[in-house]
């Protein structure tokens, strides 16, 4: 008999909700907006649209709830803390669905599903070394290494967007420390680099930029789309800047090939979904042997796209990770 399990995402702007086989066919899916969740709210609605998910599509019963979300958690005692780009407020999330729906249910942090999705349902199903990498507001990843799911003492083995990149520090990362991945090359703080690097270019070069002419030259309207967008146009600042994160990228992507010998990297999240890939993939794939010691593994954009985290939670409800089992039930 075909099991059935619920899956959801509580990324930074939208939550998804979708109920799946074990197969990882999604049947139903329900999705909203995560501003409209302050505080604990975010719990009724869940219960809520989980019951009228299993109404919609006859299925009596589920084999559990998986849940990847935006962090900081306490996956052992099942919470989301207080996550900076979202309302959510130390949401007490496990406990009170276990209870409701009388099945288990398991919560990681959404790049962590990601990782577990591929592993699970994507390009990751024949291997044992796996890294996903979402390059979205921020930078996160999950990790398979010798088929283990890594964890970490807190849970945090895989915090990929703090690693240092830059010694000297030049930039402030949204955590408050220096030189970290994610402040050059997320999703967020793209514009920030690029001011950094537009206030280092030629003046002539800036002046005829498209970036200036789009902007107004008030540069702290610029945005990673537009970066990007004006890249493809062939705008000689925007590609310089696009190069740059790029390489960053690849350094960031050197690291994780260097300390956990991949087979497959696989890359999700709206910064590289969204924008062309030849921008944001070609250049980690050409930079990255300036870097790595370790034999260079498939490098890809994840073919589960923005269904990966939600896929991954799926996967997750219906076969936890033994590594994940073992930490939510130490202490
Ligand atoms: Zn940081």
């Amino acid at each position: 008999m075909t099991r059935f399990a619920i899956g959801i995402d509580i990324g930074a702007t939208w939550v998804r909700v979708a109920i799946g086989s074990e197969d990882g066919e999604l049947l139903g899916r329900v999705v909203e907006k995560t501003s409209k969740f302050p505080g604990t709210d975010i719990v009724r609605w869940l219960a809520d649209t989980i019951s009228a998910l299993m109404q919609k599509v006859s299925v009596k019963k589920i084999s559990g709830i998986g849940i990847g979300s935006i962090g900081p958690l306490d996956i052992r005692r099942g919470m989301i803390l207080t996550p900076v780009n979202a309302p959510l407020r130390n949401v007490n999330l496990v406990s009170p669905l276990r209870k409701k729906f009388s099945v288990p249910v398991y919560l990681v942090n959404d790049a962590t599903a990601g990782v577990i999705g591929e592993k699970m349902y994507g390009r990751g199903e024949k291997y044992e070394n796996i890294v996903y990498v979402t390059l979205s507001t921020g930078i996160g990843g999950g990790v398979y290494v010798d088929g283990n799911l890594l964890i970490g003492k807190d849970g945090n083995a895989a915090e990929i967007g703090h690693m240092v990149i830059d010694m000297e520090g030049k930039l402030v990362c949204g955590c408050g420390k220096r030189g970290h991945w994610e402040a050059y090359c997320s999703g967020k703080n793209i514009p920030n680099f690029a001011r950094y690097l537009i206030s280092r270019s030629d003046e002539e070069l800036v002046k005829r930029s498209l970036l200036t002419k789009e902007t107004g030259g008030d540069f702290s309207k610029l945005t990673a789309e537009m970066i990007f967008r004006l890249a493809d146009k062939g705008d000689e600042l925007a590609r310089n800047i696009v190069n740059e994160v790029g390489r960053l990228n690849a350094i960031g992507f050197s690291v994780l090939v260097n300390m956990y010998d991949p087979e497959l990297i696989t890359i999700g999240g709206a910064v590289a979904l969204k924008n062309p890939k030849h921008l944001v993939l070609n250049p980690i794939i050409e930079n990255i042997g300036e870097y790595a010691i370790n034999r260079i593994p498939r490098i890809e954009i994840t073919t589960l796209r923005e269904d990966v985290v939600l896929l991954g939670a799926l996967g997750l409800a219906m076969e936890p990770p033994e590594t994940y089992l073992r930490y939510i039930k130490s202490d």
